[in-house]
């Protein structure tokens, strides 16, 4: 099965009740979460995490919010897993979410376009660069 990275941002993790129905709808759509970790992110790691955003107009709030308090990095595995997990999260924007994807993740758990609930990996390759940020003691030799 595909493996994917996903985060619970720290507001979600800031509120036990998102925070288990959220896991709840994870495990009742069959991923398996195969490694779980509560961590607060630091600047650095978000840098890494972000790169591709440096320099766009919410980059320093994204990193900020992102590095304010604990979030629950995932991996998750399922077939299909990036793509699953993405439309799952539904899309980027708050107000698109809560529109045209109420059920989805960030339709119901986001509460603005940085603080929308929830991460995922956009590609196998940005799945495998992400573990290696987050989980370096899986990294395959
Ligand atoms: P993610 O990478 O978090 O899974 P995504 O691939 O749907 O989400 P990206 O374009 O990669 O979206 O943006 C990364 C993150 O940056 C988003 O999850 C969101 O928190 C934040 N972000 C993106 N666009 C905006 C925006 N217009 N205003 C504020 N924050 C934004
Ligand atoms: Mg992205």
């Amino acid at each position: 099965a595909q493996q994917t990275l996903a985060i619970l941002k720290p507001h979600v993790v800031k509120n036990p009740f998102s925070l288990s129905r959220i896991k709840n709808i994870i495990l009742n759509a069959n991923f398996k979460i195969v490694h779980l970790k509560r961590k607060t992110i630091d600047l650095r790691e978000a840098e890494a995490f972000y790169g591709e955003h440096k320099g766009k107009f919410f980059y320093n709030r994204l990193v900020t919010f992102m590095t304010s308090g604990p979030c629950e990095l995932m991996i998750l595995t399922k077939e299909n897993a990036i793509q699953e997990w993405r439309q799952l999260m539904g899309p980027t924007k708050v107000f698109r979410a809560q529109f045209e994807a109420p059920d989805s993740l960030r339709g119901q758990f986001g509460l603005s376009d940085t603080r929308n609930a929830t991460h995922g990996s956009d590609s196998p390759e940005s799945a495998m660069k992400e573990i290696e940020i987050f989980f370096p003691e899986f990294r395959l030799e």
